[in-house]
């Protein structure tokens, strides 16, 4: 029987307890390095459980994912790049406010998604009661709680991953709704971009169009070649700072925030 390999890349805040769940799931499994072209640290990880392999990517711990940083730009580029079947988000429980920003642009990202509630344990002591199924259901992403330093609901994991990376369990997350000034603008820039060959197999033209309308330096410099949709952009980005008296980057970030807080 050939055994059945599934890629997951885990993503998440620092000190959510992203080390403790690849450690925990990878156990002596592992490999450090650094990643290509720069000295961020770099740990991949195997775990077996049946027939399938889960080669387990470690990514660098962010609060963003808006490439400012070399660790926000790694993290990124790797779920662009389709490399991983699932993506693992590890939110610190007690923290939501903070955590769930960066869950929010993984959605906005329309990878294959899994967001684990993890330290449990605390929220459980503060007397705190999360529904975990109804932010599933306003998700649209399974949620999975767990303990990770005592080994709680890290087998739900790989059985979660391991169905949506076999199409059992089909994840369309659900996203940000900006207003429809906004909206318009993506809508239109993304009818008007031709998606650049970039080796990045998992880049959403909407995602591209809404990273254009932020501004987003890595994004533009992908369409380089494309002068009239860095053009467009900057006349929409014009229009959009004059009726909101604010830099679009600026209202899809509170936006994001009201989402998360919603
Ligand atoms: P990372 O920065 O996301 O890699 O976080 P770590 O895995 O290093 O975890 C940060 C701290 O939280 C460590 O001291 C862990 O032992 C602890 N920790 C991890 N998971 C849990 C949990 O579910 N509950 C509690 N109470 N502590 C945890
Ligand atoms: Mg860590």
């Amino acid at each position: 029987m050939s055994t059945h390999k599934i890629t997951i890349a885990l993503a998440g805040n620092p000190n959510s307890g992203k080390t403790t769940i690849f450690n925990a799931l990878t156990g002596a499994h592992q490999k450090v390095g650094n990643w290509s072209g720069v000295t961020v640290e770099k740990k991949e990880g195997i775990a077996h459980c049946g027939e399938i392999e889960f080669h387990i990517v470690d990514l660098p711990g962010t609060y963003s994912l808006s490439a400012f940083s070399m660790e926000e730009k790694v993290a990124r580029d790797f779920i662009l790049s389709g490399e991983a079947d699932v993506t693992c988000v590890v939110v610190d429980a007690g923290n939501l406010d903070r955590n769930l920003y960066l869950v929010a642009q993984l959605l906005e990202m329309e990878t294959p998604l899994l967001v684990i509630f993890n330290m449990m344990d605390e929220v459980e002591n503060r007397g705190i009661r999360i529904d975990i199924e109804k932010i599933s259901r306003l998700f649209a992403v399974p949620v999975i709680p767990t303990i990770a330093n005592r080994g709680k609901g890290l087998n739900e994991i790989l059985d979660t991953v391991s169905k949506i990376a076999d199409g059992d369990l089909t994840v369309r997350p659900a996203t940000v709704h900006y207003p429809k000034e906004i909206e318009n603008a993506i809508a239109q820039l993304e009818k008007n971009i031709i998606p650049p060959s970039c080796g990045l197999k998992s880049c959403p033209s909407k995602w591209m169009a809404l990273k254009l309308l932020e501004n987003d330096s890595e994004v533009r410099r992908l369409f380089k070649d494309q002068p009239s949709a860095l053009a467009l952009a900057d006349e929409l980005r014009k229009s959009i700072s004059q009726i909101f008296k604010d830099d679009p980057e600026m209202i899809v970030t509170d936006h994001r925030y009201g989402f998360v807080n919603g």
